[in-house]
């Protein structure tokens, strides 16, 4: 920018990361240049708070004469936020109702980015041997095997004090390396490895790469059935962009898969993409966000947060998994990473690629109404075939008592293991049991914070409340009556069907895969090293390996309860249990072995089931759009819930009856509640909740805006607002 030119303007109007304020007008101080997008630092009483320089029309806020303003302090030596983010931040908050500062701080999101680049210092393991060692010292050696990064980072790491390591450093076994934040990644090459596409895959990337070249805004419904190479067809949409020099973001559901796709990714691009996601070191980040706004991180892989990242010239955006209820954040900004994907690409005006085996019912009808293009794989790559599914009726076909697993599966587990094949029991549920009682008075362990049972985690020896996290060892005596040793575990959860298996095959190698046992990103790649490398028999896991794992010698899948996920009357059960069905039963029989399902059931006749058992889920999603018609439920009507929670459990119910007493009468809108919420007490809050069904035409955000915003409520209540809601607890 020429500031002789075009002289400064001498106020401006901030964004200001603080709630409540959220815009603020400043003056612009001599010699100061800003623009729409800058990021700055204003003083805010006696404080000084981070801000964004937005366009005045686009923000409402009070005209005070020039000389009551206060000046902008400084300039943050960042790029200013691209115009394309900064209509996203607007777009996410009006239609989330969610406060424009929260969804600024989403794209703000390393802190130390913003003091900009420059040199620091990170300590590396040099291999001597020299020096006393400590406990610690192993531990830390150990531990920081193939690890950079500041001290502070390796002390957590290692799980030691900052004082060993620095004692470290002076016994020479840590050596200081320094490295300059602004260093740019290695760049991927779009003709490292090209694949030979089949004719279908083929055509779907022209359409694609297409978009990509003509610069458009372009929302493709990438439609293939597992293992059918959804992944290569994006891939060359990816080299397209890259051609181009320009930028590509990529999500991905769960940082556990991530590992595997960045393996998967440098075979054909010949380097890594760089991966966001919440377990980067602080090092990390701040390296990554100023690349990606930099232009020097070319393609990015990560989890929904990166989604708000600054990129300087971004020509794609891939939605890997994009059915997957992952992609819905429940806390803070309540949005959909799908959604939002697809709006960040028309801002940008470039093509976005949903890809799924099981897409969304949402997903398909903008696909029958014309707005996604779809793109359709029916094939399985290189000639493999889909599995065959069976059903095995529970109610003829018992377990064992005190077991689950059926005959016929027990048979199955058995023959695989004769001829060395691998197998995957599939329950998505942690731990050894998800409830406990006592065999004495019936007592059952419950959650203080939160109205749910503790489960059992036997591995780790622990009584743990899957959403707070609070946790105890398993008590010597009832709490209740007294009795000693009086535990008994009822139900079973992934660590319970692996001791059955251990029964079963005594001799096989059994692994449990859930988000408890594959919690990093390098626990996950050693999980896929040694299931490709042959080290496990049967692999016994929750929905995390439901999807992206491609192993070749894993011929059978058993589901050990295909009604679980229709419980809870929740408005998308049945559409999430034929997806987590279908994509499990895809991990079967990917090589060249045919591949099995048996599905453990109660319920042979439900819809979901059935189409499961006969693979015909054009029939599923056809019965599944009906009762949606009939519900008013997405994609024909929209939903919002309001939770509203306190400490205080009248104080709650106060608020939610003062909002539902003002509730608006209104044609195309009904409410229902309050009522208290089904997980009435969550991490030490009562819950109480409103639903609200619209029309599909009707203005929900209006009606939600006018009817809350009018309402005052105690300091300690909490009022949110979850647009397109997932989760009905
Ligand atoms: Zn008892
Ligand atoms: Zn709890």
């Amino acid at each position: 920018m020429n500031a002789a030119k075009t002289p400064p303007p001498s106020r401006c109007r901030c964004l200001v990361l603080n709630p409540g304020l959220e815009v603020l007008d400043y003056r612009v101080p001599p010699g100061m240049v800003v623009g729409p997008g800058s990021v700055v630092v204003a003083p805010l009483g006696p404080r000084q708070i981070i801000g964004v320089v937005w366009e005045d029309g686009r923000l409402p806020g009070a005209d005070f004469p020039l000389a009551k303003l206060r000046p902008l302090l400084s300039v943050l030596p960042v790029a200013p936020l691209p115009a394309p983010l900064r209509r996203l931040i607007e777009w996410t908050a009006d239609y989330y109702l969610a406060p424009l500062s929260q969804v600024a701080r989403m794209a703000l999101s390393s802190s130390a980015a913003l003091q900009g680049g420059g040199m620091t210092t990170e300590y590396r393991l040099t291999g001597a041997e020299a020096g006393r060692m400590t406990p610690q010292r192993t531990r830390a050696i150990e531990r920081l095997a193939g690890q950079q990064a500041t001290i502070r980072e390796l002390a957590e790491l290692a799980g030691v004090s900052d004082a060993v390591l620095r004692g470290m450093v002076t016994a020479g076994l840590l050596e200081a390396v320094r490295v300059d934040s602004d260093r740019a990644y290695p760049m991927p090459n779009p003709d490292h490895a090209v694949p030979d596409l089949n004719d279908g895959q083929a055509e779907a990337a022209e359409h694609i790469i297409a978009a990509v070249r003509a610069r458009r805004f372009a929302p493709f419904l990438l439609d293939g059935v597992t293992g059918s190479g959804k992944t290569e067809v994006y891939a060359e949409a990816i080299a397209a962009a890259l051609a181009m020099d320009r930028q590509v973001l990529i999500l991905l559901p769960e940082i556990a898969l991530t590992q595997n796709f960045l393996t998967r990714f440098e075979a054909r691009f010949g380097a890594a993409p760089v991966a966001w996601h919440s377990a980067l070191k602080a090092s990390e980040r701040r390296r990554a966000w100023r690349q990606v706004s930099l232009g020097g991180a070319k393609v990015v892989v990560g989890a929904r947060s990166a989604l708000f990242l600054p990129f300087a010239d971004l020509g794609l955006i891939v939605v890997d998994e994009a059915h997957e209820i992952a992609f819905k954040q429940d806390d803070g900004v309540r949005y959909n990473a799908r959604d939002v994907a697809v709006m960040r690409a028309r801002f940008e005006a470039v093509p976005v690629v949903l890809a799924s085996a099981t897409p969304a019912l949402e997903s398909l009808a903008m696909a029958e109404a014309g707005r996604y293009e779809r793109l359709v794989l029916p094939d399985r790559f290189g000639g493999a075939q889909m599995p065959d599914i069976r059903i095995v009726d529970l109610r003829t076909d018992q377990p064992e008592r005190g077991r689950w697993i059926a005959p016929p599966l027990v048979k199955a587990l058995k023959e695989r293991a004769e001829r060395g094949e691998q197998s995957l029991l599939f329950l998505n549920r942690r731990g050894y049991a998800p409830l406990t009682l006592c065999r004495g008075c019936g007592y059952r362990f419950c959650c203080p914070n939160c109205s749910a049972w503790l489960v059992e985690h036997r591995l780790s020896q622990r009584l743990a409340c899957h959403h707070c996290g609070h946790e105890v060892p398993p008590p010597p005596t009832c709490p209740e009556c007294g009795e000693p040793d009086c535990l008994v575990a009822c139900g079973p959860g992934v660590e319970r069907i692996a001791d059955e298996m251990a029964q079963i095959l005594p001799d096989a190698r059994v692994i449990v895969a859930t988000s408890d046992t594959l919690n990093s990103p390098d626990k996950a790649a050693e999980f896929v090293e040694l299931v490709t490398g042959g080290g496990v028999d049967v692999i016994v896991g929750t929905q995390l390996v439901t999807k992206g794992f491609h192993f070749p010698d894993l011929t059978l899948v058993g589901v050990i309860d295909a009604d679980m996920g229709l419980e809870g009357g929740d408005l998308r059960a049945a559409e999430r249990t034929y997806q987590q069905i279908a994509q499990v039963s895809g991990r079967a029989g990917r090589g060249d072995k045919p591949g099995e399902v048996l599905l453990q059931t109660r319920h042979p006749e439900a819809a979901v089931i059935a189409a499961l058992a006969s693979g015909d889920r054009d029939a599923f999603y056809a019965a599944e759009t009906e009762a949606r018609r009939d519900a008013g439920a997405p994609p024909f009507g929209r939903w919002a819930a309001i939770i509203v929670s306190s400490e205080d459990e009248a104080e709650a119910r106060d608020a939610a009856r003062a909002i539902g007493g003002t509730r608006p009468s209104l044609a195309d809108v009904a409410i229902l509640g309050p009522a208290p919420a089904p997980l009435s007490l969550l991490r030490g809050r009562y819950r109480y909740r409103l639903l609200v069904n619209a029309r599909r035409s009707s203005d929900l955000q209006s009606v939600l805006r006018d009817w809350l915003g009018l309402l005052k409520f105690p300091q300690g209540v909490r009022v949110a607002v979850d647009i397109d809601p997932y989760s009905f607890v």
